[in-house]
């Protein structure tokens, strides 16, 4: 505390914390965002702009008003100047907001609708958080829809919840914990209602929230900006210095060509300032032509905000920035101001370096992707990565011919890998074609982990049929025995009655004797009359033997028999699919070791 104040009074300011909405589709993230943005229009705080290109920002004095029945729980000043928005949600633009091993976003409220609770989508934003080490707080949505809740709009979640009888209290905590709490912990965080957290950096705050009643809003704001101000102050220390930023998504601007819609994370940015960004054809040096912002507006619900242009903009902030040759920018990309042509230089050098980084060209065996942004290349890449799916090229852009190519050549040496995923990106003609004359599957979705999804269960399925075709091929163990007085033919083919001992036999097992010589296979196999293709371990059938064999001569009565298993599939037996063999089977490949063992010491040795 004597830190903030210290930092105030020596007029060092802080810069807004950004802010980002995940969660699983349907949740409620729009809503909320809609709701946030109401509050800050409805509060009337004149002169302050609250819209940004991309973003909306909801000024402090908002949030203080909001929190004022709290004082007691939240008993905090506030300064940070606000919170500031990233309107779109979901994680796909969160990517976007990359920044070299982090993001550009401070923290990230996670939305889970407490009634339906954890969703694929929701386990994918908590990954995505966790890779890009963002720190979240959660909103448990739709609380109005808990049987038995009487909403009050617009109160704090605590108000609203007193007022509930005690059997819908009872409800909420069940859900609370069932569907929010419990499976956060499944995933490795501590978590809890956020007015029972005692240590907000071990425990994740969870807030009740309605985003359709405006129910716990005024808290979700109040505990999000007193844990930013407490434990991001460093992060948020304002530079007055050169911008930095990244690009959010490439516009038409009409009558302007491209333009970039960024967010800045610090520092100024003017008009005529010399940028310096990057494009997958090298690094992009231009001048800002013009910085355009939304009119300050009253009124939330105008369909289109009009852009002005404006002077500076100050971070955080979120701007539309038209300049020469921006449209060779890529979106996800660092955006830095260079002070001089000499820094402009380094700086696209270091640009140009880490956007290289991220796609990836090897030689070797594994998957191809193609995605739309710099930003979901790096999410997919590192989701293939802790999944250890080799990666043989990745890139922007659509998919085109010579990543069918690529794919091809991957093929040769893995062909379960020589796929493409397509993320959120075209196929073009010519490379379709190309796929479908080699037999190359191409994946494609708009969800991160749909995409993964449904390539690993392709995979899966690759790999089982696989593994059923070799296994098939494979010779059991299986041991039999003569039955006496059972000899129908003596030889070509010789006919006799078995019982199996144990393990199986089929047509075409070749078939050894105890001493370990061959004597044949077996051509046909019936069951009382009638040919099966199969005898199992307790069966009497009669066999058909092909092969020099005579009985009397190299077979006799009473005599013991083994399938003749090579040696190969002997060590297959052993290794890779000994979870296949029965209890029996394991016996009787036993014996058909030690026999094998007695000509070849070495036979079927594994390491
Ligand atoms: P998103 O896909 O996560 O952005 O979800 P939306 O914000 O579009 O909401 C999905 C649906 O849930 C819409 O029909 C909303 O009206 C509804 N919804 C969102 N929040 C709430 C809430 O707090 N209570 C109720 N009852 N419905 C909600």
């Amino acid at each position: 505390m004597a830190g903030e104040a210290r930092e105030q009074s020596t007029g060092k300011r802080l810069r807004q914390p950004i802010v980002v909405v995940l969660g699983h589709v349907d949740h409620g993230k729009t809503t909320l965002l809609d709701r946030i943005r109401g509050t800050a229009v409805t509060a009337k705080e004149p002169g302050l702009i609250t819209q940004h290109v991309g973003a909306s920002v909801v000024p402090a004095s908002v949030i203080e008003k909001l929190a004022e029945p709290l004082k007691k729980l939240i008993p905090f000043k506030l300064i940070i100047p606000g919170l500031l928005f990233i309107d779109t949600p979901g994680h796909e633009l969160f990517t976007n907001l990359r920044r070299r091993g982090g993001s550009v976003a401070d923290f990230a409220i996670l939305v889970v609708d407490i009634n339906e609770g954890f969703q694929p989508q929701t386990y994918e934003s908590i990954e995505i958080l966790k890779q890009r080490r963002v720190p979240f707080i959660v909103a448990a949505n739709k609380i109005d829809k808990i049987p038995g809740w009487k909403s009050n709009p617009n109160t704090p979640f605590i108000v609203s919840y007193r007022k509930q009888p005690q059997w819908v209290q009872e409800e909420l905590e069940r859900r609370l914990w069932d569907n929010v709490i419990a499976k956060l912990y499944e995933v490795g965080f501590q978590a809890d209602r956020f007015d029972r957290v005692k240590d907000f950096t071990r425990t994740v705050a969870v807030i009740p929230i309605s985003a359709k009643t405006g129910e716990g809003i005024a808290e979700l704001l109040a505990v999000l900006a007193g844990l930013a101000q407490r434990y991001l102050q460093n992060r948020l220390r304002f530079a007055e210095g050169p911008a930095k930023g990244v690009i959010l998504e490439l516009r038409e601007q009409p009558g302007l060509g491209t333009a970039a819609d960024v967010i800045i994370y610090d520092g100024v940015l003017k008009r005529g300032d010399l940028i310096v960004t990057g494009g997958l054809e090298g690094p992009v040096i231009t001048r800002v032509r013009a910085l355009l912002m939304p009119k300050p507006l009253q009124e939330i619900r105008v369909a289109k905000r009009e852009l002005e242009p404006v002077d500076e903009v100050y971070a955080a902030a979120g701007v539309r920035v038209v300049a020469p040759d921006i449209e060779k920018a890529v979106a996800g990309a660092p955006i830095y101001v260079a002070t001089s042509e000499e820094e402009a230089k380094q700086l696209a050098e270091k640009i140009r370096r880490e956007i290289e980084a991220l796609r990836i060209k090897t030689e070797a065996e594994g998957v191809v992707v193609k995605a739309d942004t710099l930003g979901s290349l790096e999410a997919l890449v590192e989701a293939l990565r802790r999944k250890n799916i080799p990666i043989r090229y990745a890139d922007v852009g659509p998919v085109a011919k010579r990543d069918v190519i690529e794919a091809v050549a991957s093929k040769e040496i893995n062909k379960f890998y020589a796929v493409i995923l397509a993320f959120n990106v075209k196929v073009l003609p010519e490379a379709e074609a190309e796929a479908e004359r080699h037999e190359i599957k191409i994946f494609r979705h708009n969800v991160i982990y749909q995409l993964l999804e449904d390539f690993e269960k392709w995979y899966r399925e690759q790999i089982e049929a696989e593994r059923r075709k070799e296994l098939e091929q494979l010779i059991r163990p299986g041991k039999i025995r003569i039955i006496p007085g059972y000899v129908f033919r003596r030889s070509n083919p010789a006919i006799v009655g078995v019982e199996v001992l144990g393990g199986v036999i089929k047509p075409g097992y070749p078939l050894m004797r105890e001493d370990g010589k061959r004597i044949g296979t077996v051509h046909q196999i019936q069951d009382r009359g009638k040919t099966v293709q199969e005898a199992r371990a307790g069966m009497a059938v009669a066999i058909s033997i092909r092969g020099h064999v005579l009985v009397g001569r190299h077979i006799d009565e009473g005599d013991v028999l083994y399938t003749d298993i090579p040696e190969k599939h002997a060590i297959m037996w052993l290794t890779k699919y000994k979870s296949e063999l029965t209890d029996d089977e394991k016996v009787v490949l036993k014996e058909i070791i030690k026999i094998k063992r007695k000509q070849n010491p070495t036979y079927a040795i594994t390491l």
